[in-house]
C-alpha cells in the first residue's frame, strides 16, 4: 500500500516534502522508494548510513518519522518489567564485556531459584508484567538451572511473562544439557518461557564477531537459534551493538539479515539498536587507537532512522535504549522513527558495568511525562506488544524507584526545558 499524504497529518506532510526537496537526488530516490513501501536494498541502506550533509540527514529523519507515524500512529509504548541478572560470573571472555566476573571476585553473584523468585515477586507487587532474565555463562551452571528458574517463577507467579535467555545462553544450556537447540527450547517453552531477548547479536558479521567474541557464538549459530525459537513459537527481539570496530556496511548487512529472518519467520517483536558504551569496556581500554569510543551523535540518530526505513513493513517496533543513551537523548530519538522506550527495568547492571551512568529505573509515571513532553501518547504494553493501558487522560499508579537514586532524577532535563518537544 502506498503512503499518500492523506494518511499523514498536514504538518508532517509539509515538513516531509520540504526535507525531501532539500535532499540530494540519490538520497531522495531511496527515500521515495521507502515511502512507496518498496524494500530498500542493503546497498541503499548503506548509502543512507553514509550521508554527510545535514540536508540528507534531515530528509532521512523526516521519512523515518513518517513511516513510524504510519505504523504506530502517535503512540509510544513501554513495558513495566524488571531485569534479573541471575549471575555475573562468566568465562567466555567477550572483549567488549565489562559485566562478567570470575567466580572468586568479591562482586561475583549467582542467585538461587528462591532469590530469583523473590525478585520476581517484588516486580509483580510493583505492577510488573515481565521479568527479563539474563546472566553470564557460569562454568558451574547446570543445563537444568535454566528450566528450574522458569518453573519456580511460574509456580509462584503464573501470570508473569518470562522473557529470558539470549541465544548465547541457549547455546550454552543446550550444550550442558546435551540437547539440540530445538529440544532445549521446547522444554523451556513447556516450562513457561514466554519469549527471548535477541541479544548477543552484536554485529552479525563473521570478521567483526571474531574481534568481539573470539570465535564464540557465530553468526550462523545466532541465526539458527533464533530461527528455531521462532519455529517453536517463541518470539524474540532483535538487537545490534554498534560503534566499536564496525562500519556502515556491517550495519546495513546486519539489518538486511534481520529482515530476511523476519520475512521467513515473522517472530521478531522489535529491533533495538544498542550503542557501544566504551568507558569500562576492555575492547576499548586495551585498544584505544583501533576501537571507537562508541558511535557519534549523527550515527546514533541515523541508526534508529535507517532501521525504521529498512525494516518498514517487517518490524513495526523500533526501540531506543534509555539505559545506554539516557532519558533526554532517548526522548530526542523518538523523532527519528522510534516508537518504543523499552522497559522500566527496576534494576540494570549490564550497561552500568560498561560505564553507563543513566540509572536503573524510569518509572511508568516518568515515562508518561517524557512521552507527553515529546508530543506523543504514552501506552503501557506487554512483552509482545499487546496494549495494557493508554494514558490519554490519566496517569499510571506512582511507585518509588526500587533502587535508591540518591536524589538523582533522570527527567531533570524536562524541568529545565519543559517545552522540549521537537
Ligand atoms: S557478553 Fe555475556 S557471554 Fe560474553 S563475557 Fe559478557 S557475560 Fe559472558
Amino acid at each position: 500500500m502506498k503512503i499518500g499524504f492523506h494518511d499523514i497529518d498536514c504538518h508532517r506532510a509539509s515538513r516531509l516534502s520540504i526535507k525531501l526537496k532539500d535532499a540530494s537526488y540519490s538520497v531522495w530516490r531511496i527515500l521515495n522508494r521507502a515511502l512507496l513501501k518498496k524494500e530498500i536494498s542493503q546497498a541503499d541502506g548503506q548509502k543512507l548510513f553514509e550521508v554527510t550533509t545535514q540536508a540528507d540527514r534531515e530528509a532521512i529523519y523526516a521519512t523515518a518519522d513518517t513511516l513510524r507515524a504510519h505504523a504506530n500512529s502517535e503512540y509510544v509504548t513501554f513495558v513495566v518489567n524488571r531485569n534479573i541478572n541471575f549471575t555475573n560470573v562468566c568465562y567466555m571472555g567477550c572483549r567488549f564485556c565489562s559485566f562478567a566476573k570470575r567466580k572468586e571476585d568479591a562482586a561475583a553473584e549467582w542467585l538461587t531459584s528462591e532469590q530469583v523468585v523473590s525478585r520476581a515477586h517484588e516486580a509483580w507487587d510493583r505492577g510488573g508484567s515481565e521479568v527479563c532474565l539474563q546472566g553470564g555463562l557460569h562454568p558451574k551452571i547446570k543445563g537444568s538451572y535454566y528450566r528450574e528458574i522458569v518453573l519456580a517463577i511460574k509456580k509462584a507467579l503464573p501470570d508473569m511473562h518470562i522473557h529470558a535467555f539470549s541465544p548465547f545462553e541457549i547455546w550454552y544450556g543446550a550444550k550442558k544439557s546435551k540437547l539440540s537447540y530445538r529440544d532445549f527450547l521446547c522444554d523451556l517453552r513447556d516450562c513457561g518461557l514466554g519469549s527471548m531477548p535477541g541479544t548477543a547479536a552484536e554485529i552479525l558479521d563473521t570478521k567483526v564477531r571474531q574481534e568481539l567474541t573470539k570465535n564464540k557464538l557465530s553468526t550462523d549459530q545466532w541465526v539458527e537459534i533464533i530461527r528455531t525459537a521462532h519455529e517453536v513459537g517463541l518470539r524474540t527481539t532483535a538487537t545490534i551493538m554498534y560503534g566499536h570496530v564496525d562500519k556502515p556496511e556491517h550495519w546495513a548487512a546486519h539489518i538486511a539479515l534481520i529482515r530476511d529472518i523476519q520475512r521467513d519467520m515473522g517472530g521478531f517483536t522489535e529491533f533495538v539498536p544498542l550503542n557501544f558504551v566504551h568507558t569500562d569496556s576492555p575492547l576499548y581500554t586495551q585498544n584505544p587507537d583501533t576501537v571507537r569510543s562508541g558511535p557519534t551523535v549523527h550515527e546514533v540518530d541515523l541508526m534508529h532512522a535507517v532501521s525504521r526505513i529498512m525494516l518498514a513493513g517487517f518490524i513495526d517496533n523500533i526501540q531506543v535504549s534509555w539505559t545506554k543513551l539516557g532519558a533526554e537523548r532517548a526522548q530526542q530519538i523518538l523523532h527519528r522513527g522510534v516508537n518504543d522506550l523499552g522497559g522500566t527495568l527496576m534494576n540494570e547492571s549490564i550497561s552500568r558495568a560498561a560505564g553507563s551512568k543513566h540509572g536503573q529505573e524510569i518509572t511508568s509515571k516518568e515515562f508518561c511525562d517524557l512521552i507527553r513532553a515529546a508530543g506523543r501518547v504514552p501506552v503501557r504494553r506487554n512483552t509482545i506488544y499487546k496494549t495494557i493501558d493508554v494514558y490519554k487522560d490519566h496517569d499510571p499508579a506512582e511507585h518509588k524507584p526500587l533502587v535508591n537514586r540518591h536524589a538523582s532524577d533522570p527527567l531533570a532535563f524536562l524541568k529545565m526545558f519543559p517545552e522540549v518537544a521537537i
